[in-house]
């Protein structure tokens, strides 16, 4: 007698958890999608989204800080010293340095933003761009063409507050 109602329990309390998930399935079921049918439907990205990291190569000094700072070692820059004349007169010849290359490649990178933050001259953006899939993996590594290309893609910065200090080369 006692088993017959145990079983009457278990089976009661089932039956109660079973139309409990088939009414959240339902109640879902009639709500609208709020998925898009990528690549068919676009939806625009949020301005400041991280998509992809673009590169304003005049700012670039090639002080390495961002490729010594990423947690992925997959920056990759290399350059070279050249003189240029004095700015002043009488004053003595310049060294400057120039970037030959700057290769991010975004197979390892994990977006972290730890590059842009770290660059004293304001070198690195974010650009909303996220349309760069490849079939290969080994063509995710780009060049400093294609980072200075997205640079176009980077949105206007917002003003900046009172007493700020704009970063860049001096
Ligand atoms: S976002 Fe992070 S992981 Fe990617 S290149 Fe910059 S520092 Fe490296
Ligand atoms: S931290 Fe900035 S200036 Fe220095 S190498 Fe990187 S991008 Fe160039």
């Amino acid at each position: 007698m006692g088993n017959n109602v145990s079983k009457k329990d278990a089976f009661a309390k089932h039956l109660k958890g079973m139309l409990g998930g088939l009414r959240v399935t339902l109640r879902t079921m009639l709500k609208p999608a709020v998925t898009v049918q990528y690549p068919h439907e676009q939806e625009a990205p949020p301005t400041r989204a991280r998509g992809v990291i673009a590169l304003l190569e005049e700012n670039c000094t090639v002080c390495m800080l961002c490729a010594r700072q990423c947690p992925d070692w997959c920056i990759y820059i290399e350059g070279h010293k050249e003189k240029r004349p004095a700015r002043r007169e009488g004053g003595k010849d310049r060294t400057v340095s120039v970037l030959d290359r700057f290769d991010i490649d975004y197979a390892l990178c994990m977006y972290c933003g730890i590059c842009v933050e770290v660059c004293p001259f304001d070198a690195l953006h974010w650009s909303p761009e996220f349309e760069y899939s490849e079939s290969s993996i080994a063509h995710l590594l780009h060049d400093k063409d294609k980072l200075g290309e997205w640079e176009a893609t980077v949105p206007v910065a917002e003003p900046l507050e009172i007493g700020a200090e704009v970063k860049g080369k001096k």
